[in-house]
């Protein structure tokens, strides 16, 4: 057999087996390959941001053990990567960077930094990806701002506008002013925020009687248009029906009724403006109230707010309250805390606008998501609420068109004489209408040759909400269905309302059919303090920072074991040194058996004189297997991880290596055939463990498989070994509980001696047992070669009878004597 080298570089050697597993090509996904059944990832293209983070690293680690497990299981895994590279975020970066607005440059000039930015950070988190060994199969790799994914977007919406789920329509959307763009509600986080209640005045029509409203938005008392009261509330519903005047404007309007409104909130009395907040939207439509627009695009008062016309929000809050005080109509201010919607790229407060936005029709899929989630896989289950919920709550359906440059357009013109809608044809795609007219003589309805482009383009979660089947091969293979639905879509807690959302109505409209049929959710990572990782909270861990310093096989460690799947998982130092620690038991205990199986060859009909401790262990591997390949199928990584390290560290490396060292290095004493049943136990347990832990650990263990393993088992790597079928006819109790026995002893008697401070191999004279039964008696006599030649005994007796002396603490009557004496070797 070959020999293992003496050091163990993890970073050379996890650096040599990327390399080489990308040469092997053992990560490509066969498209024609129908004997094998295929399993397919949905990896989430991420956004570009610079940086794989530890959350990512999470991520990644979670779907690259199901690929190489899946693959171990005879599967043709497909595990793509793109790059979801559009989206506010770099537009805001750019400008940034810039230091300008998105306007003050050509848009060509634009994209251009945008993509050049894009790229930069695709390199930076690609070399995260590789770093930690992700059997990504990277001749699927693809960009979302590429004009080829453009043309997979593009057609998606031309299907839905043509299935009649594409509209446009004049409606209040979440506006952020700063971006300048319409946000989608998946996009608004939410702050707490300490803001003013002010207590104004309105007097009622031609009287000095006034009402009292309490609004933490003064501002938008240019835009009031109705004033409410609850119909029941007996301090003012005798006041419904009559007329009453918005302070500051002048202007008169209606005090209307609204079950709505709170009379213990405020002062009960409630200004409804267009619109300060979402609830001014539902009673606008429900009492068909007139719409005063009052905020520009970038968020300053427009020629509605009169003299206030050209402020921003703030200047016109401070002005207006200023006059309300000046008129006499501010009674008091007192402070409110708040929830306020912030943009999730800028976090700038978020206003609601009337403006003219596509939208697609999602609410009225909102009982086929709630259906199809249930027949979803979720890993864990319950997880499956917060998808349900979250498209139960929506109260719009989702605008798709944004007011920004670095994303997919929209593929539509208008007709400049009549308005009429140009929708472009499947076949023109990729198509950016700023660009090119439609591929038409004359408008079909006026005969008009000219042509207006849209300007506005696609919300970025267009792109990446039709991954199953881009990643599938659709629109260009034929057989793309063969891979659709993905077998599974990862994702972050987080974004279950965004991805795992627009996935399930973009494919549920497309193409009627759910997008994957199951769903691994990971939790967030938490700082050491068990807060949320931030920079901000200096709790913040870099990856390259781990990675570099205690490599992949140890990072990964962390990732499958530190929590439940799902769970908010904290990042540890210790629990990656953890790993690291077991990394090297693995190969001292991997480089103990090479050097002791070095006349070894593995043959499947040698017969075998296996002793109890080999079939003790062989059994417990086999029990092992399944409580894996278990925890394997649930997704439950850290169970696995905990099963594999316990089993390795405790039953394999503590007490069988422990307990056959004697028989390997004396076969003088113990026999040949003997300790070939030991060099065959111990070259099979040490395969299975490897096999096990290489989707968690995949170097390491390919390290090892290579000398030691590669020739007798024949997979050219370890990683396409077919995984260990559990295999009940090699459970064996008996065997189990015999062992148990032996090596409770050979334990307790080598604590004897480190608590008499004697060496290990110290001699015993003579072991007496007082097995206090015939069976136990039997028991031990047959592990006699183990027991005798691990302590060392020159004269063992064993008596099936009681006696006094130390007691094995678990097996309560086994006695034992010990005469020490004579000269110790060492
Ligand atoms: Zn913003
Ligand atoms: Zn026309």
């Amino acid at each position: 057999m070959q020999s293992l080298p003496k050091k163990y570089n993890f970073a050379e050697i996890e650096r040599k087996w990327q390399q080489k597993w990308e040469e092997m090509g053992i990560y490509h996904f066969d498209w024609n390959d129908t004997r094998r059944p295929a399993f397919s990832i949905d990896t989430p293209p991420p956004y570009p941001s610079g940086e794989f983070h530890m959350g990512n690293v999470l991520n990644w680690t979670y779907f690259d053990i199901v690929a190489r497990y899946k693959r171990m299981r005879g599967y043709n895994v497909l595990f793509p990567q793109g790059w979801d590279c559009h989206g506010l975020s770099i537009e805001v970066q750019v400008e940034k960077e810039h230091n300008i607005r998105k306007r003050d440059v050509p848009p060509d000039q634009f994209r251009k930094w945008c993509e050049q930015l894009v790229e930069k950070y695709i390199a930076m988190m690609k070399e995260g990806i590789l770093k930690l060994g992700c059997s990504v199969d990277w001749t699927t790799e693809y960009r979302t701002m590429n004009p080829d994914y453009w043309r997979r977007t593009q057609l998606s919406f031309i299907l839905l506008h043509k299935k009649g789920y594409m509209y446009q329509g004049t409606h209040p959307v979440n506006w952020c002013p700063r971006c300048e763009t319409a946000i989608a509600d998946a996009e608004v986080d939410y702050e707490s925020r300490e803001g003013t209640l002010h207590y104004i005045r309105f007097l009622l029509e031609g009287s000095s009687e006034y009402l009292l409203i309490a609004t933490s938005r003064p501002e938008f008392i240019p835009a009031c248009v109705a004033v409410e009261v609850h119909p029941e509330d007996a301090r003012f519903n005798k006041y419904i029906g009559k007329k009453i005047v918005v302070p500051v404007v002048n202007r008169v309007v209606t005090i209307i009724p609204d079950e709505a409104v709170d009379p213990s909130f405020g002062t009960g009395v409630v200004m409804i403006c267009t619109y300060g907040d979402k609830e001014d939207v539902k009673t606008v439509i429900k009492h068909r109230l007139p719409v005063i627009r009052l905020l520009t695009e970038n968020g300053r008062i427009n020629e509605n707010g009169g003299k206030y016309a050209g402020l921003t929000i703030n200047q016109a809050r401070k002005a207006i309250v200023e006059d309300l005080a000046a008129d006499g109509l501010l009674e008091k201010t007192e402070k409110l805390p708040q929830e306020v919607g912030v943009c999730d790229r800028c976090k700038s407060h978020v206003e609601i606008l009337e403006v003219k936005q596509w939208f697609m029709k999602t609410r009225v899929l909102t009982e086929q998501v709630e259906k199809t989630a249930n027949e979803v896989l979720w890993y864990p289950d319950h997880m499956k609420t917060r998808l349900i919920d979250w498209a139960r709550s929506l109260d719009w359906d989702w605008v798709i068109s944004r007011q920004r440059v670095f994303a997919t357009p929209i593929p539509v013109w208008y007709c400049k004489s009549c308005g009429e809608l140009i929708l472009a044809e499947e076949k023109w795609v990729p198509i950016d209408p700023k660009l090119e007219n439609p591929r038409i003589d004359k408008c079909p309805k006026c005969g008009s040759r000219e042509f207006i482009p849209e300007r506005d383009v696609f919300d970025t979660w267009m792109d990446s909400s039709i991954t199953c089947a881009v990643h599938a091969g659709w629109p260009d293979r034929e057989d793309w269905k063969r891979f659709f639905p993905a077998d599974v879509h990862p994702s972050g807690i987080d974004i279950i309302r965004t991805w795992a959302y627009y996935l399930m109505v973009r494919h549920l409209a497309l193409f009627n059919e759910k997008p994957y049929k199951s769903c691994l959710i990971n939790g967030m990572v938490l700082g050491s303090d068990g807060r949320k990782m931030s920079k901000s909270l200096k709790n913040y861990v870099a990856s390259p920072e781990v990675l570099n310093k205690y490599g992949s096989d140890a990072t990964r460690q962390w990732a499958a074991g530190g929590g439940a799947t799902g769970s908010d998982i904290p990042f540890r130092w210790p629990d990656v040194e953890y790993g690291r620690r077991f990394l090297v038991k693995l190969w001292n205990v991997s480089r103990f058996a090479n050097k002791l199986l070095k006349d070894y060859t593995p043959s499947e009909t040698a017969e075998l004189a296996l002793q109890p401790l080999d079939k003790w262990v062989l059994s417990k591997a086999e029990k092992l297997t399944q409580k894996v390949t278990e925890a394997m199928e649930k997704c439950q990584f850290n169970i696995a991880a905990e099963e594999i390290r316990n089993f390795t560290w405790h039953v394999l490396c503590d007490c069988y290596v422990e307990a056959v060292k004697d028989r390997l290095y004396r076969p003088e004493i113990h026999g040949e055939a003997e300790r070939a049943a030991a060099q065959h136990t111990l070259y099979e347990v040490l395969y299975r463990v490897l096999q096990l832990l290489s989707p968690i650990t995949p170097h390491l263990t390919e390290e090892i498989y290579q000398p030691m393993y590669s020739p007798y088992k024949g997979f050219k790597s370890l990683q396409i070994s077919s995984w260990p079928e559990f295999n009940e006819a090699l459970v064996d109790e008996e065997a189990e509980n015999r062992g148990d026995l032996i090596m409770a002893l050979i334990i307790d008697r080598r604590r004897d001696k480190a608590e008499k401070r004697l060496p290990l191999n110290a001699p015993i004279k003579k072991l007496t047992v007082y097995a206090g039964n015939q069976t136990n008696a039997d028991v031990i006599a047959t592990g006699k070669c183990d027991i005798a030649g691990t302590l060392n005994v020159e004269r063992f007796v064993v008596l099936p009878k009681e006696g006094s002396g130390r007691e094995i603490p678990q097996f309560p009557g086994v006695i034992s004597v010990a005469e020490y004496g004579g000269v110790i070797k060492k």
